[in-house]
């Protein structure tokens, strides 16, 4: 799950993404609304989280013309302003929610996995494939039902196998999905942390397998019986 944070107080900016990855969520941060469009226009975000008072403008306009452009993504507004006016205003432009600071980073996951929840998204589901489950609220994995202990960025990597189980997943996606905009992608490191996973996987014995597709990607799948 990948959450875009619009927010242009550089600490607050480090902080809340840092809580959102210890919550298991990949987090891109912005300081303007111009670089948050540009991200948008690149990135297919499952929630944005955003600020309001930015250096080139009001985030208000960044959610209307998402909004405008038909984009369902659901949007948290993050606020100083505590007038009801504000709040109004907020909601009307197409929020899904809002949160007044200062705020406790834990309310903030809450929220956020509250919108992920909403029909359209598929946290809060535990995802399968053979024995192979993942527990999308506790992020927890297990392998017929006993569980198996996973790095962050294995557990990410093995939710994106296991949402397309039986499907090719294209390199690229993992890329995408598993490293923020700040981080160095090396194809090497996804394929460093798919072998580690696939390790994993059958040291437990797990009745599913990760098959690589030389050039393609990878995908998890139950062997043929
Ligand atoms: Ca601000």
């Amino acid at each position: 799950m990948r959450i875009l944070l619009v927010e242009d107080n550089e600490r607050l900016l480090q902080f809340l993404a840092a809580g959102l990855r210890s919550g298991g969520l990949t987090a891109d941060g912005f300081a303007t609304l111009a670089e948050a469009e540009a991200a948008l226009a690149t990135v297919a975000y499952d929630a944005v989280v955003l600020d309001l008072g930015l250096p080139d403008g009001d985030g208000l306009d960044l959610l209307r013309r998402l909004r405008t452009r038909g984009s369902s993504v659901p949007v948290l507004v993050l606020t100083a302003r505590d007038g009801i006016d504000d709040r109004v205003r907020g909601l009307d432009a197409g929020a899904d929610d809002y949160l007044l600071k200062p705020f406790a980073i834990k309310e903030l996951l809450a929220r956020i996995r509250a919108l992920l929840r909403r029909p359209g998204h598929c946290l809060g589901v535990v995802l399968s494939c053979g024995d192979v489950t993942l527990d999308t609220t506790t992020r927890q994995v297990a392998v017929a039902d006993q569980v198996v202990p996973l790095s962050p960025r294995e557990t990410e990597m093995l939710e994106h196998l296991l949402r397309r189980c039986g499907r090719v997943v294209p390199k690229r996606a993992l890329e995408e999905g598993l490293y923020g905009f700040q981080d160095e992608v090396s194809s090497n490191i996804v394929e460093a942390v798919v072998s580690r996973l696939r390790k994993r996987l059958s040291q437990v014995g797990a009745r599913a397998v990760i098959h690589t597709l030389r050039g393609v990607g990878y995908m998890l799948a139950e062997p043929e019986a």
